[in-house]
């Protein structure tokens, strides 16, 4: 699989283009998620044509439509940032990202909860920083977050699992056979978008058994939509303990009585909280290698992304 192109604040990357020539790297984005993404690095104050260092700036008015405003000389920069942030965000169509990763509390790359001061100066309100809001205008369903809500294991295991499942998708709309392709991504997707929402697999389903019906564009379109949509919502541990008894299903004949009882102890554990996700999905993992389980050997569920990130590793 290529590398995921992915959007990323510059200064995240180590790059010194804060107000006060800094930087705020990330380790874990550029050492660890970094081996399997090709990063595009945006820095909308240095790119508008602040220079570094610069004056500071913060968000004032009304949380709707805040002023982009520098603090020591009162001067508004949102028309300048306005006007750049609508280009650049135009340019980014041609870059395929599969997400962007936004610095967080920045009045110009905050995602969410910047905050939006008063005439009194207090901060008395939240909104988004003026470049990032345009981007989540222009792009509303691509997967975003800011390093601070990615040190949160469950969102940066639902943010991770989304940016891999766009670039399989991305993969598969590149197949000269798509329709099969879709029907394909379709059956090996199953679990995995089971466990965020039920509702959107059978929607998809229906999308996919009509196909013939759509023109070739808007059926994909519709797809991802769907697929986006369906991963953003929270995979909750009842709905994995779904999956997890269905896929147990599988081996009804072949597992002794011990060993389903084992299966279900661990099933229950997860549900209670006590073991990671990763237990019960690895000891049925070595079942679908030892039983060479064909359907569940193709379910993208039991390996969403590489293991090295240990998404599922948390309780
Ligand atoms: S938060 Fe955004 S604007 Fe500020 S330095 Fe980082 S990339 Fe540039």
């Amino acid at each position: 699989m290529e590398k995921i192109r992915l959007g990323i604040s510059s200064c995240l990357l180590g790059e010194k283009v804060r107000y006060d020539g800094g930087h705020k790297l990330d380790r874990f984005l550029t050492d660890t998620l970094g081996k399997y993404v090709d990063y595009v690095s945006v820095c909308p104050e240095v790119e508008c044509g602040l220079g570094v260092p610069r004056k500071s700036m913060r968000l004032e008015g009304n949380s709707d439509s805040p002023r982009l405003i520098v603090t020591s000389t009162r001067e508004d920069m949102t028309g300048r940032m306005t006007a750049w942030s609508q280009k650049r965000v135009k340019e980014l169509e041609n870059e395929s990202l599969c997400g962007f990763i936004f610095k967080s509390d920045s009045p110009s790359s905050g995602m969410e909860r910047v905050k939006v001061y008063n005439e009194k100066s207090m901060p008395a309100k939240t909104s988004s920083g003026i470049f990032a809001k345009l981007f989540m205008e222009h792009f509303p369903l691509l997967p975003v977050e800011d390093e601070g809500r990615l040190h949160d294991p469950g969102l940066r295991e639902n943010f991770i699992e989304r940016i891999f499942a766009l670039r399989r998708w991305r993969e598969a709309l590149s197949d000269k056979n798509i329709k099969k392709r879709l029907i394909d991504f379709h059956t090996k997707h199953k679990l995995l978008i089971l466990a965020h929402s039920p509702r959107h697999y059978q929607q998809m389903g229906r999308l996919v058994a009509a196909q013939k019906n759509f023109a070739e564009k808007d059926i994909y379109k519709q797809y991802q939509d769907l697929l986006l949509e369906s991963l953003k919502i929270k995979a909750t541990p009842a709905k994995h303990v779904n999956v997890l008894q269905h896929m147990m299903g599988y081996f009804k004949e072949q597992l002794s009585a011990d060993e389903k009882k084992e299966l279900l102890e661990l099933i229950d554990h997860y549900h209670d909280g006590y073991i990671p996700l990763v237990v019960p999905v690895t000891l049925i993992s070595h079942y679908v290698r030892k039983y060479d389980e064909p359907y569940l050997s193709e379910q993208v569920y039991l390996n969403p992304h590489p293991s090295e990130l240990q998404l599922r590793n948390h309780v």
